[in-house]
């Protein structure tokens, strides 16, 4: 069983402009290719919370097409993308899918065969923290989007914070 990076997306990977979903607002945040290369051992999974989804600010088909040309984009820098999980619930649905739910996290574990103990989840908001931390994973947190300074009231201390996703690589290139 091998480890595997657990991504968000909007302010993580790409630039979070608010319920970001149309093909001309893409924009990859800097360090994101650059760090997701040096990671290229591990598996890499997307999971993210869309509740414009279910709050109607665009459809699945809108929210397909921006993830696919995400992934796309990624994979002509030599990055894959083995699978994206997403939530399209509104936070009052009580679904079972809303990061820091671990139901995403799980099915990866059980599809993928992951250990989830060996396993990053970076992100931007304490829900991300949260997920990875209810589901045994290390958590980095990126000060790219939500969260920009650091500060002392987490919810959830992350394991690891750094500015952005190349200074985040670097370290678990380096811790094994
Ligand atoms: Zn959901």
């Amino acid at each position: 069983m091998t480890g595997a990076i657990f991504l968000d997306r909007d302010g993580t990977i790409n630039k979070d402009s608010g319920y970001v979903h149309k093909p001309e607002d893409l924009l990859i945040l800097p360090g994101v290719i650059e760090g997701l290369q040096l990671l290229n051992r591990y598996k890499l999974f997307i999971i993210t919370n869309q509740s414009g989804i279910g709050r109607e600010y665009f459809t699945t088909e809108k929210f397909l097409i921006f993830n696919n040309l995400l992934v796309r984009k990624l994979n002509e820098n030599n990055i894959i993308i083995e699978n994206t999980y997403y939530c399209p619930h509104v936070p009052d649905a009580d679904c079972e899918c809303r990061k820091p739910k671990i139901k995403h996290l799980k099915e990866a574990e059980k599809t993928y065969k992951i250990d989830l103990t060996r396993s990053y989840v970076i992100g931007d908001r304490e829900s991300d923290m949260e997920m990875g931390r209810r589901g045994g994973c290390k958590t980095m947190l990126v000060l790219s989007g939500h969260i920009k300074k650091l500060h002392n009231n987490f919810s959830v201390k992350p394991d690891i914070i750094v500015n952005d996703l190349y200074e985040g690589a670097k370290i678990i290139t380096e811790s094994v």
